[in-house]
């Protein structure tokens, strides 16, 4: 396993469209070690969720979290080639996002609240599940790696984008709807 470095906001590979992944080829060693890689690389900088080009992989895969099971233990989701279907435009969430691309930053985005989304997971097998909420929003956060897409490509008002613990201070943070602990990063 291997720490890998993390892409910045300037890196071009941020800002490609990223390669759809043969299904065929999940199982085989390259993609089961990028996803390794990854998730070491997602746990060292103690993002929520990460997708393959912050790795500079311009491929069609993240990794994403932000869901707890019954015990508490936060479950991350492999998805491959994930298309994302709205379930309702008008309904939407707003939270202060931070991305590992824009190390110390906080933006407030507002996204819809709730998704479908199939992809294929690390097994290989086909998943079609729906997401509200806090997972909702790094599914699409990390989708939109995938395109190209930043989250400061979303964010409305300028005025709500600032430095980690500027945010903190002078920013309502809690005017969303997270943990306190929970490091929004992706
Ligand atoms: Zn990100």
């Amino acid at each position: 396993m291997a720490i890998l470095k993390v892409a910045r906001m300037g890196h071009p590979v941020l800002r490609q469209k990223c390669e759809t992944i043969d299904p065929d080829t999940i199982t085989g060693p390259e993609v089961q070690r990028l996803i390794r890689d990854m998730f070491e690389t997602m746990v060292e900088y103690n993002g929520v969720g990460l997708a393959a080009p912050q790795v500079h992989q311009p491929v069609r895969l993240l990794i994403a979290g932000g869901e707890v099971d019954d015990e508490g233990r936060t479950r991350y989701r492999i998805l491959i080639n994930p298309e994302i279907t709205v379930q309702d435009e008008n309904d939407r969430l707003g939270m202060y996002e931070g991305c590992l691309s824009l190390p110390g930053m906080r933006g407030w985005v507002e996204r819809p609240a709730s998704i479908t989304v199939t992809a294929w997971n690390e097994k290989g097998e086909k998943l079609d599940f729906a997401l509200e909420g806090f997972p909702a929003v790094v599914v699409q956060h990390e989708c939109d790696h995938l395109e190209g897409i930043l989250y400061v490509d979303r964010i409305e008002d300028t005025t709500k984008f600032a430095y980690e613990e500027e945010a903190e201070r002078f920013l309502d943070m809690a005017g969303h709807d997270m943990e306190e602990d929970e490091e929004p990063a992706g």
